[in-house]
């Protein structure tokens, strides 16, 4: 089964203590779209500029990412994004952000994307993300992540979209800040209130909460001592994981807590390089053994 990621693909400038990458590839649609790819079959929507070089499209191609509905606007630029990480990576400062061709696009889905039944709508504004789902056939599992900025500014009709989506991608920050409430069990069970079948909070280093149907499952994040940039590591995680629900063709809560591991394991991977530089040169044969690692780091008997 094959999977639709609608979201944006960027320049990125990311700054850490030690490096600088200047105006590489990123883009929650990318991050997302190529995690996903290990998986299902993928297409990726989203609006670029003409000044997106056309080898970033034919890596993506060469990763099994149909990129036919990546719409080239005229004259257009492609969104950017400037982020600052703190020494020990746990804060994140945006410094900059340009919407351009990403602020106001033809939400318009192909014919062949409509019939979707995987779907992630990675980080944009909710009123898009609206205008993509009520274009959807006969969807199985619509996954929704968001950010501050829409909760802050978009309430209205991020609560609208919620109501139409089987399940919510947050981290603990926005949780809290979607619920008001502190206690992320709790900030779960409210968002589930609010429409979404299945919740899930990324923690970070801390790992990730699963709750679904009223049941919940936690995971730690993979232990790693080799960070170079963990930008994207939200949108691999839900990238891998919706890709493994279409590979698997099972929404079931057992089905999700397998997702979340792959969502973990290939999160661990994208933190390794700058923008998709580990992906890029990713198998499924390492994730599949990092998985095998990660299940006995966290089984006892
Ligand atoms: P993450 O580290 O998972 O939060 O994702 C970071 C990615 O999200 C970067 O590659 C950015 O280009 C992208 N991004 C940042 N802000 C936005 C936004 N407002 N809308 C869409 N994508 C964004």
């Amino acid at each position: 089964m094959a999977v639709l990621v609608v979201g944006s693909v960027a320049f990125d400038t990311v700054k850490t203590s030690s490096e600088v990458a200047d105006e590489v590839l990123g883009g929650s649609g990318t991050y997302c779209a190529y995690a996903a790819s290990f998986f299902a079959p993928v297409w990726l929507m989203s609006p670029v500029g003409e000044d997106l070089p056309a080898e970033h499209l034919a890596a993506m191609r060469q990763r099994g990412i149909d990129t036919s509905a990546i719409q080239v606007v005229k004259g257009g630029r492609t969104f950017r994004w400037v982020g600052r990480y703190s020494e020990d990576f746990l804060d994140r400062t945006t410094e900059q952000v340009e919407l351009n061709v990403f602020g106001d696009y033809d939400t318009t889905l192909a014919p062949a994307c409509r019939g979707a039944e995987y779907v992630f709508l990675a980080n944009g504004a909710p009123q898009a993300q609206k205008a993509v789902v009520e274009q959807l056939e006969r969807p199985r599992m619509v996954l929704l992540d968001t950010m501050d900025h829409w909760i802050e500014n978009e309430r209205e009709a991020l609560d609208d979209v919620l109501g139409h989506v089987d399940g919510l991608l947050v981290n603990d920050e926005e949780a809290r800040l979607l619920t008001g409430e502190r206690n992320l069990l709790r900030a779960a069970r409210r968002m589930s209130e609010m429409g979404p079948r299945v919740v899930l909070i990324k923690k970070g280093e801390h790992g990730s909460l699963l709750v679904a149907d009223g049941r919940p499952f936690a995971v730690p994040a993979w232990l790693t001592e080799t960070v170079k940039d963990p930008t994207g590591a939200g949108d691999c995680f839900g990238g891998a994981l919706i890709g493994h629900l279409a590979r698997t063709g099972d929404v079931s809560f057992e089905s999700l807590k397998s997702a979340v591991s792959y969502g973990t394991v290939v999160a661990s991977f994208c933190i390794e390089d700058f923008s998709v530089g580990r992906l890029q040169a990713l198998t499924l044969e390492e994730i599949e053994q990092r998985r095998r690692d990660f299940a006995s780091m966290v089984s006892w008997s």
